[in-house]
């Protein structure tokens, strides 16, 4: 008989009842280090005490009116990031998904808009994660995910990953964007470099093909600065976001230039919730306190710390860990074993992590993690690497 909720999930024999910072309490009182904060969701940690005041003070007040009025919480919001980025302007969203359609409708508007409504290519990468919904899925085009859902919305072509030449071949004039992770989180934290980020600029402007990146999971503070493409110097066209925007809170963000926003008029775009009172006041407390250079600052130097106990962790497990990559607390360790086992192990260690393509293990804490915290945390990783048997030279060559 199929479960009450729809099984297209495995899930862990575990469950929560509450979280404090960088922990959460299971029932029965066991307390387990989160070295997945929600899938890079609770960016400042679980019942931050500034979000909480954030968001009931905001609950006693109004939760939702629609966007068929002005909403001061989402003007503000719209403001503090328009303020810091490369954005003009921005539309609110419930998701990342959410955020991935209006990327693409966006796009597709565009041209259009020039008269030029058959350039709807949109060139994207494999190990691509972009969300779940039918554009999503055909955009990132694994077969994991597409399978049995055809036939698909039509205009993806996926590149190997990172493939510059590949890249420089099929992109054109018939081009309309190409769509990207500046770091692939699904896709098992694979960065493309500065200068490959950099490359993928001057091919789109030498083009006129938009610049479509996606900052779901790595952006908002995660790889240490707001966002990550600031590391390479170059800005988008348009940027999706969503997870840390929200700290916990459904919250995703498309934010453009004025340029590229151009068709969206009044009546080509809606959301009955995005952009709610109660989801842009907890995203407004988010943006202050990670803009705060400071803050910044402190992502930085956690990650360096974190980073270099890694590089211990795969010293001394060898037959276990092949290398850390990544950038800030953005973190990937190759795997020699399946990263899912070493899941299962941190369970018994109670330390949560979460696996992702292309053998690797992610470690995504709150960007809140304190220096004891990150000393545990990996104290905790080497037990659990302790527990399983190495790959043997055999299997790993
Ligand atoms: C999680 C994720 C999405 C989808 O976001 P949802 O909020 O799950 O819809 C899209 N892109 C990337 C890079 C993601 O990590």
């Amino acid at each position: 008989m199929i479960p009450s909720i729809l099984p297209t999930y495995n899930r862990a024999p575990l469950s929560f009842v509450r979280g404090e910072g960088s922990w959460l309490i299971a029932e029965g009182g066991g307390r387990y280090l989160d070295l997945g904060a929600g899938i890079a969701v609770n960016a400042l940690g679980h019942a931050n005490p500034d979000l909480v005041a954030a968001l009931t003070e905001q609950a006693g007040k109004l939760w939702h009116v629609s966007n068929l009025y002005q909403i001061p919480e989402q003007q503000r919001l719209a403001d503090l990031l328009v303020t810091h980025t490369f954005a003009d302007t921005v539309f609110f969203t419930n998701s990342g998904t959410e955020a991935a359609e209006l990327a693409i409708k966006m796009a597709r508007k565009y041209w259009s808009e020039k008269g030029a409504g058959d350039r709807i290519e949109i060139l994207t990468f494999e190990g691509a994660f972009h969300g779940r919904s039918t554009g999503a899925i055909a955009a990132a085009g694994s077969e994991k995910m597409v399978k049995g859902y055809g036939p698909l919305m039509p205009g993806f072509r996926q590149l190997p990953w990172g493939d510059m030449a590949a890249l420089k071949a099929a992109i054109s004039d018939a081009t309309a964007a190409v769509m990207v992770e500046p770091i692939q989180g699904e896709g098992g934290i694979r960065p493309l470099s500065d200068e490959d980020l950099r490359t993928i600029r001057a091919l789109c402007d030498e083009t006129g093909a938009l610049l479509i990146l996606d900052e779901v999971q790595c952006g908002v503070a995660r790889t240490g600065r707001l966002f990550a493409h600031e590391w390479a110097d170059v800005t988008p066209d348009i940027m999706m976001v969503a997870k840390g925007i929200g700290g916990g809170f459904p919250l995703g963000a498309v934010l453009a230039t004025e340029m590229a926003a151009a068709g969206m008029v009044a009546g080509t775009h809606g959301s009955t919730y995005g952009g709610n009172p109660l989801a842009c006041a907890v995203g407004t407390k988010v943006m202050e306190i990670v803009t705060d250079p400071a803050f910044l600052a402190e992502v930085n130097r956690k990650a360096s710390l974190l980073r270099q106990k890694l590089e211990g962790l795969v010293a001394t497990h060898p037959g276990i860990f092949e290398g850390v990559r990544g950038q800030g607390l953005m973190l990937g360790l190759k795997c020699r074993i399946a990263p899912a086992d070493l899941v299962r192990a941190g369970y018994g260690e109670h330390v949560l992590t979460v696996p992702a393509a292309d053998d690797t293990l992610r470690l995504l804490p709150p960007l809140t993690i304190t220096d004891d915290e990150i000393a545990e945390a990996v104290r905790r990783l080497d037990a659990a690497a302790a527990t399983l048997q190495p790959a043997t030279a055999d299997s790993t060559a």
